[in-house]
């Protein structure tokens, strides 16, 4: 086959989550969007969609508490507030995750504490972990990175071995599952986000969920300025924003919770599917799953090693643009510590606060203590993934795969 000629298989369009084709929105969205305009109260402090949205939610995990808010980030903010972390603790998170993730711990004034990856998950393990722990540590906050669970168990018992918090970023992991338990349960505070290209969407917008009385009055106060709402001496407690989720946005969340299962469900039949089809290649790693854990594919990922497939991902990605099929290399550009937020430490005028409270060692940045994250971010291969893929979009994707890794493997 001639390099460039375009391939034999035929024309396709992949659905977007950025757009109806990838999304499930329908009528029940519409539905309590038109009971809310019609009520004419758009705010949560008066309304009852997004308590009903947020109460839902907590059942469908079996959580005792979740409150809505404004974005996933803010819901990362409220943990971390939550948690209550003195200026210069110490709260270790990952090198590969969302910004949104990170930037909320140096509002709190604590310091970003970045542990490494594994080179395959991409997620931060027990050992990871354990290996940055210091007397400043105050909290540990995990990403389940794509909707693979971190190994959450063994966190947990880390965590609380060192009583530390355990904060879990999932994102990118609706009714993710490890252990048997809904990820976002285990530890004192899980957050997920409802932006545009999660699972479900409301646009914007974003859930914590816990099991603690103290800590969720903290989460639910912090999203509110800290006004203590129904107390019988109310006054604004503390260090606190205003975070709320509006009624609209609580309406298609609301509504978006009724097609979450089918999300998750469609998401990991079509993942199964491509795993299936992919079996076996030379070079190229599937997603790797623990035995204990269910993965709800918020994007579907390989590794692909540039020992053995000539140019590495960014050849097999520019291969499969022929076929239609979109990937990404990489997935972030860079680990997060590199970002110039960090790098320069650019934070409030030129102070560099909270840095200049930070041991040398919480800052050290240096690759050589970061090899799985340089690994992972040069052999990875990012396919998009939405609900709305079906067989024919999966055929077309493993057929391209498997014809360009005949044409790139070396030897
Ligand atoms: C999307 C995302 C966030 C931030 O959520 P927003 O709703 O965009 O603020 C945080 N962490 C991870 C892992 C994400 O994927």
């Amino acid at each position: 086959m001639n390099e460039m000629s375009p391939v034999t298989v035929e024309e396709i369009t992949f659905p977007s989550d950025q757009d109806s084709s990838g999304r499930t929105f329908g009528q029940e969205e519409i539905d309590l969007l038109t009971k809310v305009i019609q009520s004419g109260t758009l705010t949560a402090t008066k309304g009852t969609m997004v308590k009903d949205f947020a109460d839902t939610f907590a059942k469908m995990v079996g959580a005792k508490y979740a409150y809505a808010c404004a974005s996933g980030t803010a819901a990362l903010h409220a943990a971390i507030a939550a948690v209550d972390p003195k200026p210069g603790d110490e709260i270790i998170t990952t090198s590969i995750t969302d910004m949104g993730a990170i930037t909320p711990i140096l509002y709190q004034g604590a310091i970003p504490v970045f542990a490494d990856v594994d080179p395959v998950t991409m997620n931060v393990t027990p050992e990871t972990i354990a290996k940055v722990i210091s007397p400043k540590t105050k909290a540990i906050m995990v990403t389940h990175l794509f909707g693979n669970p971190a190994e959450l168990a063994k966190i947990k018992a880390l965590a609380d071995k060192h009583k530390l918090a355990l904060i879990e970023d999932c994102a990118q992991a609706f009714m993710a599952k490890e252990n048997g338990r809904f990820v976002g349960t285990v530890g004192d505070v899980g957050c997920f986000s409802l932006q545009q290209g999660k699972h479900i969407t409301a646009g914007e917008g974003g859930i914590v969920v816990t099991n603690d009385e103290n800590v969720a009055r903290r989460l639910r106060l912090f999203i509110d300025k800290a006004w203590g709402y129904g107390d019988p001496k109310p006054d604004h407690y503390f260090l606190a924003i205003n975070y709320r989720m509006t009624e609209l946005a609580g309406a298609v969340g609301l509504a978006q919770l009724g097609k979450l299962q089918f999300s998750v469900d469609q998401r990991r039949k079509m993942a199964d599917r491509l795993s299936s089809q992919l079996e076996g290649l030379e070079g190229i790693t599937l997603p790797v799953v623990a035995d204990d854990a269910e993965h709800t594919y918020w994007r579907y990922c390989i590794m692909v090693d540039p020992t053995k497939i000539e140019g590495g991902p960014v050849a097999l990605a520019g291969k499969l643009k022929a076929y239609n099929v979109a990937s990404g290399p990489r997935y972030i550009q860079k680990p997060a510590f590199e970002c110039q937020v960090l790098r320069d430490q650019v934070t409030f005028g030129d102070s560099k606060w909270p840095f200049t409270l930070a041991r040398p060692e919480a800052v050290d940045y240096a690759p050589a203590n970061f090899p799985g994250t340089y690994k992972a971010l040069n052999e990875v291969l990012v396919l998009p993934w939405n609900e709305r893929y079906v067989e024919k979009h999966i055929d077309h994707i493993a057929g391209a795969i498997r014809a360009q890794h005949k044409t790139l493997l070396k030897g």
